[in-house]
């Protein structure tokens, strides 16, 4: 039996289907460093469109995305607030800090993934020459699979412009909080100063993010994009696919999350495993053993990829049936 390997360490691992490579392949092309790329300017207007902001902005990856997006808010020698485990402070190499002097104040998650506002208030730097001064903060959403209470993010960008402090969402899985909490992106990225949206995970394209905000921000953010290496040219093919992938793959993430709840519940049965908060929120299940390495690869010999942490994340290439097979093979470790 040669079945094919199950991938279920990350939704970055979709490959694009026909119907996206067909309309890669027909795009229109111009040069993108002067504006001339006319699926990349349709791409951006679409954004632009679907989250209430003025412009927005291609960029090869999240990473870049949040990194221009934290350069423009924050000078040299100023803070950004962020989550201790958020990607824009733990996973993007410190760019901020080196790229742009830009100072993180880690803060602690809530175990619902909210940052306390309390807590944010109290690391609010006041206007002391011993401070870098506190311009931005980053929440994340959806965060370690869950979505963000909406009520939440409503309170928190009220307190963010109380506070005079600008408001960015690393909405890289902004579509799985999207339909995990069934509202339109434009509620959720009407709340932020600027977002940032990956096109390359649950929504199923190769490459790409999209940066919105104010037509002066995006301004900014175009130049740090530029400096940073991320002048691009004839992208028209990358942008088609984004485009594919926000008009026909916002719908069926709520498969993706269908599925994960059915593993998580699947696995809940399994001697030997916890499900964290014996459920999934969105399209993760995170699980732990004894042995979790073991576990690992064990995984691995039978033809199933799971991620470190033990993360096993549903997407676009994941079927029924490689559910039930992934389940399968994780209870015969147990057996
Ligand atoms: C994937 C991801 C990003 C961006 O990652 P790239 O690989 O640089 O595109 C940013 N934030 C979060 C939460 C992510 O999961």
């Amino acid at each position: 039996m040669n079945q094919q390997t199950i991938d279920l360490r990350s939704d970055t691992v979709t490959v694009p289907d026909d119907a996206m490579r067909r309309v890669m392949a027909s795009a229109e092309v111009g040069d993108d460093v002067y504006n001339e790329d006319p699926t990349v300017n349709r791409l951006q207007a679409f954004t632009a469109e679907l989250t209430g902001h003025e412009r927005a902005l291609f960029f090869p990856s999240g990473t870049q995305s949040n990194l221009a997006a934290m350069m423009s808010h924050c000078a040299r020698g100023e803070e950004y607030i962020v989550g201790m485990n958020a990607h824009t402070y733990k996973d993007e190499a410190g760019g901020a800090a080196v790229l742009g002097s830009i100072q993180p104040q880690p803060i602690e998650f809530e175990s619902d993934r909210t940052l306390c506002l309390e807590k944010v208030r109290s690391h609010i730097k006041d206007d002391d020459v011993h401070h870098a001064p506190t311009r931005l903060f980053a929440l994340e959403n959806t965060c370690g699979g869950r979505s963000l209470p909406m009520e939440y993010l409503r309170d928190a960008s009220a307190f963010a412009s109380e506070k005079g402090l600008s408001f960015h969402l690393d909405g890289a899985r902004l579509f799985n909080a999207v339909v995990a909490e069934s509202v339109s992106a434009k509620d959720i990225t009407g709340l932020f100063d600027s977002v940032s949206i990956c096109l390359s995970k649950g929504l199923g394209a190769p490459i790409g993010s999209m940066l919105a905000g104010s037509k002066e921000f995006i301004h900014k953010a175009h130049r740090w994009r530029k400096m940073v290496g991320g002048g691009m040219r004839q992208v028209g093919p990358l942008a088609a696919a984004g485009l594919y992938a926000l008009e026909h793959n916002v719908d069926r993430i709520s498969d993706d999350h269908e599925r994960a709840h059915r593993l998580a519940c699947a696995l809940l049965d399994v001697e030997g495993i916890a499900v964290n908060d014996d459920c999934a929120h969105t399209n993760m299940v995170f699980i732990s053993c004894t042995d979790n390495k073991a576990l690992i690869s064990h995984c691995a010999d039978h033809g199933l990829k799971i991620g470190g942490d033990i993360r096993l994340v549903t997407h676009k290439d994941i079927s029924d049936a490689d559910i039930d097979r992934a389940v399968e093979i994780i209870a015969a470790f147990f057996d």
